[in-house]
């Protein structure tokens, strides 16, 4: 159950930053290859925000498309669901530049 942890980590984060003011929005940066489910993340968020001040916040996603930088020919590209292959050159390896982000971006708070 990845998006519980997952899940957890920002709802602490949120709480850290806003002490007790009420959450309005949350927007997280959500990388496309961070495979976690969306809806699994909402539902988690909903359960650990009962009857705190985050109880009516709701979770904004912002997706981030993925980009892996070749590590034989040094071309970027878009890994295609999720697959590292290099569609230059071939090559499995690779190094993810964006796309697995998972984080708090943005708190809107009721002041
Ligand atoms: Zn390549």
């Amino acid at each position: 159950m990845r998006e519980l942890q997952a899940t957890q980590v920002i709802f602490d984060t949120v709480v850290r930053q806003t002490g007790a003011a009420r959450v309005r929005q949350v927007r997280i940066a959500f990388g496309e290859l961070c495979e976690l489910d969306p809806k699994a993340v909402r539902r988690q968020w909903a359960a650990l925000g009962k009857a705190t001040p985050l109880e009516r916040a709701q979770l904004q996603f912002r997706l981030i498309r993925a980009e892996a930088q070749c590590m034989a020919c040094f071309k970027k590209y878009h890994p295609v669901n999720g697959e590292i292959h290099c569609p230059h050159c071939g090559s499995f390896g690779a190094k993810i530049l964006t796309g697995e982000e998972f984080h708090v971006e943005h708190i809107e708070t009721d002041e």
